[in-house]
């Protein structure tokens, strides 16, 4: 059993993919073909925003947001304490500094109440608050509802990382149309994957676009030749576009099936481990199916007897990595206890209920 099955995703598209990739072979537009510009549109449209910015990998979307907004050095940006690397790395990559903010032990998504109450911490390292990275972790969107009010409340830049939550939303509305600037991942196994590094920035406000635009080709002006600021260089490969151009004709009826598989495994679990959350009025993308259980270590060696895959997202707390131990913040308690108990199912729209059905019975041996 595969843990996300990108093998039976392509026998499912293969004749569309291998003609789309043969037609951009054959047309030799490598970079900034037109299915580029084809895509961010089709991106835009879907998600509901006026702009999609296309980029190499999510990291450089996040990294790319920041610059947008200019945020560097003297200011702090608040990120989950539970999240991928990459959120916070971004952060300190642009010389800001990321103070950690505890999650929702139910939802894994970000704490305002604890942003809250970093607000002073900041002016005590003599930091500005600039802006809060809200995380749409395992596919759930953040409550964004909260976190705009939050935000306006404090003047802050919201930036969605999407790079799980692509396709979730919230009473209709779509993820990555939720922050100033909201970004994704297109890396293989996200909900919308490509085959190689990808990424994106959503916004609906022109100039962050055009700055965007600017910076992910070297911060290039109106002439080529003439760069008006430093950039880098973060484009989407137009191979890479057009794998999604594919993927995004399937993308809907995928969902349907990965909630469909979630919906199952919920049934099966429930009152047994503690299964995910899913708000009233949200969707998940289903970027993982991720249990809490104080038997974690046991039922994972239990699942790879078996042959059947699981992964622990994540065994560390952006605190507790030893990039950040110069940062000196102590592990927010509910992210640090998740490290301990949280596993993640093979989770995937191709799993079948046999297979659903098979790593349950495992889960649940005694
Ligand atoms: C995957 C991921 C990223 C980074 O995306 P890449 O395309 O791998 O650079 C950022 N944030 C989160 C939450 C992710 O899961």
């Amino acid at each position: 059993m595969q843990f996300r099955d990108l093998h039976r995703q392509y026998e499912a598209m293969r004749a569309e993919m291998d003609e789309a990739l043969l037609k951009v072979t054959r047309g030799g537009a490598y970079i900034m073909g037109p299915q580029v510009a084809e895509l961010e549109q089709q991106l835009a449209d879907y998600v509901g925003v006026k702009h999609c910015i296309t980029c190499a990998n999510g990291t450089d979307a996040l990294r790319l947001a920041l610059m947008a907004l200019g945020i560097g050095p003297c200011d702090a940006v608040f990120v989950p304490d539970f999240t991928f690397f990459a959120t916070a790395e971004a952060v300190a990559m642009v010389g800001a500094t990321p103070i950690f903010i505890d999650v929702f032990k139910e939802t894994y998504n970000i704490d305002f109440a604890d942003i809250y109450d970093n607000i002073d911490v900041c002016r005590e390292l003599g930091l500005k608050p600039r802006a809060v990275i809200a995380v749409d972790l395992f596919g759930l969107p953040a409550d964004y509802k909260m976190l705009a009010e939050f935000c306006k409340e404090f003047n802050l830049f919201l930036i969605e990382d999407g790079a799980q939550g692509f396709g979730g939303s919230i009473n209709g509305k779509k993820a990555c149309t939720f922050g100033d600037i909201s970004t994704t991942s297109f890396f293989p196994a996200k909900p919308l994957g490509c085959y190689g590094d990808g990424g994106a920035l959503f916004t609906d406000n022109s100039d962050y676009a055009d700055m965007l635009r600017s910076l992910r080709v070297h911060g290039k002006g109106l002439d080529k030749y003439d760069n008006v600021r430093l950039g880098i260089n973060s484009r989407l490969d137009t191979l890479q576009a057009a794998v999604l151009q594919v993927k995004m004709r399937h993308f809907d009826e995928e969902l349907a099936a990965v909630n469909r598989v979630a919906r199952k495994y919920t049934e099966l679990l429930f009152g047994k481990v503690t299964t995910p959350c899913v708000p009233k009025g949200y969707t998940s993308s289903w970027a993982q199916y991720t249990i809490q259980t104080d038997n974690r270590d046991e039922i994972q060696a239990r699942l790879k007897a078996a042959g059947i895959p699981s992964m622990v997202y994540y065994p560390r707390t952006m605190s507790q990595q030893t990039a950040f131990a110069h940062l000196k913040q102590d592990p927010c308690p509910v992210a640090k206890r998740l490290t301990k108990t949280v596993l993640s199912l093979p989770l995937h729209p191709y799993l079948t209920d046999e297979e659903i059905e098979q790593v349950v019975s495992i889960v649940l041996t005694t």
